[in-house]
């Protein structure tokens, strides 16, 4: 287990809390992720489509012997297993389960890029990612998390609604 990943949480449909635990729930059991941290849940603003319903947002960190891809498909049946429905971009979802960071690795391909390619400009990605990791080092950008959250325009409301488990 030798990778270093951080996976974004994100729910805005049905039981969002529920959403979120079972989710993370699901990733940490399989056997080749182990649970290093976990944020606080908070309340977030929506991004993007704003006439919808808050979301519950949180970050993982995690400890892999899953490839980038592997990882991918393993979030992707956990999201299946979820119920997750698309409504749209950016539009509400009952769960949604990005890679955010693998190691300090960039990729680039037409499944997936790492790191996520917006993260950067989300308040609700970066504020629990710099809470669990605030010096955490963006490969492309060579800035913290907190930096670049510091040089973020976004306006958005978090608002924690759960303790930091580790
Ligand atoms: P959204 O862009 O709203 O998160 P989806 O969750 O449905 O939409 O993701 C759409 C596609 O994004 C997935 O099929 C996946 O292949 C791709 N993708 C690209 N990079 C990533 C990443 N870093 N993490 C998760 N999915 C990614
Ligand atoms: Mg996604």
């Amino acid at each position: 287990m030798d990778n270093t990943t951080y996976i974004g949480i994100g729910s805005n449909q049905g039981n969002k809390y529920e959403n979120c635990v079972l989710a993370i729930e699901s990733i940490c059991s399989h056997k080749k992720n182990k649970l290093l941290k976990q944020s606080s849940l908070y309340l977030t603003e929506p991004w993007g489509y704003k006439e919808q319903d808050d979301f519950i947002n949180a970050v993982i960190k995690i400890e892999t012997s899953l490839s980038p891809l592997n990882l991918l498909s393993i979030l992707q049946d956990v999201e299946r297993k979820l119920g997750k429905k698309k409504n749209g971009k950016w539009g509400p979802r009952t769960i949604d389960l990005d890679i955010l960071f693998y190691n300090n690795q960039t990729l680039e391909s037409p499944q997936l890029t790492i790191p996520h390619p917006l993260l950067h400009q989300r308040g609700f990605v970066l504020i629990p990612l710099k809470e669990i990791d605030h010096h955490l080092i963006h490969p492309v950008f060579n800035q913290t998390v907190s930096q670049l959250f510091d040089r973020l325009n976004d306006d958005n409301h978090a608002t924690k609604i759960g303790e930091e488990r580790i």
